[in-house]
């Protein structure tokens, strides 16, 4: 590794970023874990039947998370896909082949509107036709059970925050659809830490669950986690690259899967209390900076329930005579570096995610903050 690790996109003309939104894959996704990357460099330079990495990846996946099997996915949205074609093709060639056609398979995913969002397109991507029940902010029971018939592949369920206070429950839905014999198929992509979940809706009976290998797991930004049922693990496989079916386009690499892996070993071994402890320090640093600046509220706030990683919350009261939040955002972003803020709060809120950030940036997300709040 050169002295200034930057130097790689600087030779292609980009310019690196500072990320204060926590993981998100437009700015950058996450720092690769130190480990990860020798585990990489190492297994790029070996040759391995990609069938017997995968199984045995698999079972190390399925150890750490308490399901019958494991895959590594290209990313939780590739393991989003796998779960509808596992669930509408199994591992039969014949209808493998034939996706993302379905003409004539059980093809319908079940899934509460207020689910529906961005990635769901992954289930459509396989040839899933995507069935919405309840109005939006809520669903009953009767809804989703009067949904489920003969032609239902799955029942899809988004462990999000933001929804889930109006959804039904996960264990409300697998009661429901494991009754009618109907799978359920988990996103929880972004719900980790807490560590607790990597078994929670395996244990609550999931049938399969996704999460992202690349978010705070910082490992492959392309890879993910899906887990699940044996004999439905065994159709994620069948669908995916290597094999020649839909899934041969979301290939991934071997020194990705012993990426993933080895990344996964060590999140899962790590001590959640005081990695939170440390993210408070950098978090408090932040607003100890910005507490007194006049019209500027800034708190560190950690509610586990919506983002298990506390932020530094910055809030332009009515008493705030400057810019407004979006032309704050606009000329971090527009500096030299260019910052980026998490924008997910209210139209006066942005917080400083610590995730992304080391020591040094955080004193430059600091410096920069006081340059454009009060001009020093
Ligand atoms: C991030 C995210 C994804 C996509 O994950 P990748 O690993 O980037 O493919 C899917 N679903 C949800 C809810 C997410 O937050």
């Amino acid at each position: 590794m050169s002295d200034d690790p930057a130097q790689v996109y600087r030779d292609v003309g980009v310019q690196p970023i500072i990320t204060a939104s926590g993981s998100t894959t437009m700015y950058g996704g996450s720092r690769l874990r130190p480990e990860a990357i020798r585990a990489m460099n190492d297994a790029a330079t070996v040759m391995v039947h990609l069938e017997e990495l995968n199984r045995e990846a698999g079972k190390v996946i399925a150890c750490i998370t308490g399901a019958e099997a494991g895959l590594v996915s290209s990313g939780a949205a590739g393991g989003l896909l796998l779960q509808a074609a596992a669930c509408i093709a199994g591992s039969d060639p014949v209808k493998m082949s034939r996706l993302p056609d379905t003409q004539g398979m059980r093809n319908e995913i079940v899934i509460q509107n207020t689910h529906r969002f961005s990635y769901d397109q992954a289930y459509r991507a396989a040839g899933a036709e995507l069935v919405g029940v309840g109005n939006g902010r809520s669903c009953a029971p009767w809804e989703l059970e009067s949904a489920i018939n003969d032609n239902t592949a799955a029942v899809a369920y988004l462990i999000s925050p933001f929804t889930s206070r109006i959804a039904l429950t996960l264990p409300q839905v697998i009661e429901i659809a494991h009754a009618m014999g109907t799978p359920v198929i988990v996103d929880a992509a972004s719900r980790l830490p807490p560590r607790e979940n990597l078994r929670k809706f395996v244990a609550q009976g999931a049938d399969m669950v996704v999460f992202s290998g690349g978010k705070a797991v910082r490992g492959p930004q392309g890879a993910g986690i899906l887990c699940g049922r044996a004999d439905l693990i065994e159709a994620a496989a069948a669908n995916a690259s290597p094999n020649r079916f839909i899934g041969r386009s979301m290939k991934v690499a071997k020194e990705e899967i012993i990426g993933l892996i080895t990344a996964l070993r060590i999140f899962a071994g790590e001590d959640e209390e005081a990695e939170t402890r440390a993210y408070i320090r950098m978090c408090r640093q932040a607003v100890d900076a910005l507490v007194e600046v006049p019209g500027v509220e800034a708190t560190v706030e950690h509610d586990p329930y919506d983002y298990h990683i506390p932020t530094a919350v910055i809030r332009l009261t009515d008493d705030w005579a400057g810019p407004g939040r979006d032309d704050i955002l606009a000329a971090m972003q527009a500096g030299d570096p260019p910052i980026y803020l998490n924008s997910l709060g209210g139209p006066d809120e942005m917080a400083v995610d610590p995730f992304n950030l080391t020591d040094d940036e955080m004193e430059t997300v600091i410096r920069r903050l006081r340059e454009e709040l009060v001009g020093c």
